[in-house]
C-alpha cells in the first residue's frame, strides 16, 4: 500500500513523502536540509533512507534544499529533461540524474509513476500519479488551469494531493500584493483558486476516493478552514461526501497515511510479520517547533 506524507508545503517550501515498502520518494524538495533531515525524523523516516527526489517543477521554492541535502546523500534525482537542464546549475552535489519525458512511465522500486504536462510558468511542469496493486496517489502542485489531460490522469486514484493556492475575493482585496503579482498568481500559468480546486475534485472523485490533502496555500489570501469548507462542499454536492479533506501546513508535516482504505488489502494468508527495517528511525525524534525556523526563508511570492 502506498503512503503519503507531506513534510511542508506553501510558497516558503514544499516537500512530500510517497513510500512504499522500503522505497521512499520526496515529490520536491523546497525546504531547507535541515527542514528536510527534522521532519523525517519527526515521521521516523531516516533521512539516509530515501530512495530519491522527483520534482514537478524548477522553482525554488520546490528545489531549494537539494544541493545542501544530497552533499552527504548522493540520491538519484528524477525530473523533466529540461526541468533537469535547468535545477543542475544550481547542484554541486554528487546526485545522480534520472531525466525522463513528460507522460513516460517511470519505476522506482515497486513504486509506478506516471507524469503528466501542466500550465505553471516554469520549463516543462509536471504532475504525478504514483500506483502499486493496491493504491494510487495523485500529486498537482502549481497550476494555472485545469486541462483535460489533468483530469484524464487524475481521474480515480484513492488519494490526490492537490494546490488549493488562493480564495478569489482574499487575493482580489490583497492590499500587500502588487497588481502585476496578483495577475501572475492568478493568470492560466500561475496557481489555482479554491474554486478551481473545487471543481477538479469534484470532476474526478470516484467512490474509491478517500482522502483530498490541499496545499500550497497562500498564507495572506487563503486560510485552511476556507479552502477545506469550499473543496468539501462541492464534494458532498457531487455526492462524495465521505472523502476526508485536510490542509498541508507550512511548518507541521502531516504524517504518513496509507493512500486507500484498509479493505482493499487483500488479507494476508499465513503471512510472517516483516522484520521492521533498520533504516526506519524511530518516531521519537522531535517535532519540528511551531517557531519559524532560523533557516527559514520567508518568500511568499515565490512560485
Ligand atoms: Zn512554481
Ligand atoms: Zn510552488
Amino acid at each position: 500500500m502506498l503512503e503519503l506524507a507531506i513534510l511542508g508545503s506553501g510558497s516558503s517550501g514544499n516537500s512530500a513523502l510517497v513510500c512504499l515498502g522500503e522505497t521512499r520518494v520526496l515529490v520536491d524538495a523546497g525546504l531547507s536540509a535541515k527542514q528536510l533531515c527534522l521532519r523525517l525524523e519527526s515521521l521516523g523516516v531516516d533521512p539516509n533512507s530515501l530512495s530519491g527526489i522527483i520534482l514537478t517543477h524548477e522553482h525554488g521554492d520546490h528545489t531549494r534544499g537539494i544541493d545542501v541535502f544530497c552533499r552527504k546523500r548522493p540520491l538519484p534525482v528524477y525530473a523533466t529533461t529540461h526541468t533537469c537542464a535547468v535545477v543542475r546549475e544550481n547542484v554541486n552535489s554528487p546526485v545522480t540524474w534520472r531525466p525522463f519525458e513528460s507522460g513516460s512511465p517511470l519505476a522506482i522500486g515497486e513504486m509506478k509513476i506516471e507524469s503528466f504536462s501542466v500550465p505553471h510558468d516554469a520549463v516543462d511542469p509536471v504532475g504525478f500519479v504514483f500506483r502499486c496493486k493496491q493504491s494510487s496517489i495523485g500529486i498537482l502542485s502549481d497550476v494555472g488551469h485545469v486541462t483535460r489531460m489533468i483530469m484524464d490522469r487524475l481521474r480515480g486514484v484513492d488519494t490526490l494531493f492537490t494546490e488549493a493556492n488562493y480564495d478569489e475575493v482574499m487575493l482580489q482585496n490583497d492590499t500587500k500584493r502588487p497588481w502585476s503579482t496578483k495577475q501572475r498568481i492568478s493568470n492560466r500559468h500561475g496557481h489555482l483558486s479554491n474554486d478551481q480546486t473545487a471543481d477538479l475534485v469534484s470532476a474526478i472523485a470516484a467512490p474509491n476516493l478517500t482522502r483530498v490533502v490541499l496545499g500550497h496555500l497562500s498564507s495572506d489570501c487563503n486560510t485552511a478552514e476556507l479552502a477545506t469548507s469550499v473543496i468539501a462542499k462541492k464534494l458532498t454536492e457531487s455526492g462524495f461526501s465521505d472523502v476526508a479533506v485536510e490542509c498541508a501546513e507550512r511548518i507541521h508535516p502531516l504524517p504518513l497515511t496509507a493512500a486507500a482504505r484498509a479493505s482493499k488489502i487483500p488479507p494476508a494468508i499465513d503471512e510472517e510479520k516483516p522484520a521492521k527495517s533498520a533504516r526506519v528511525c524511530e518516531p521519537s525524534a522531535p517535532e519540528p517547533t511551531s517557531d519559524m525556523p532560523s533557516d527559514w526563508k520567508q518568500t511568499e511570492w515565490a512560485f
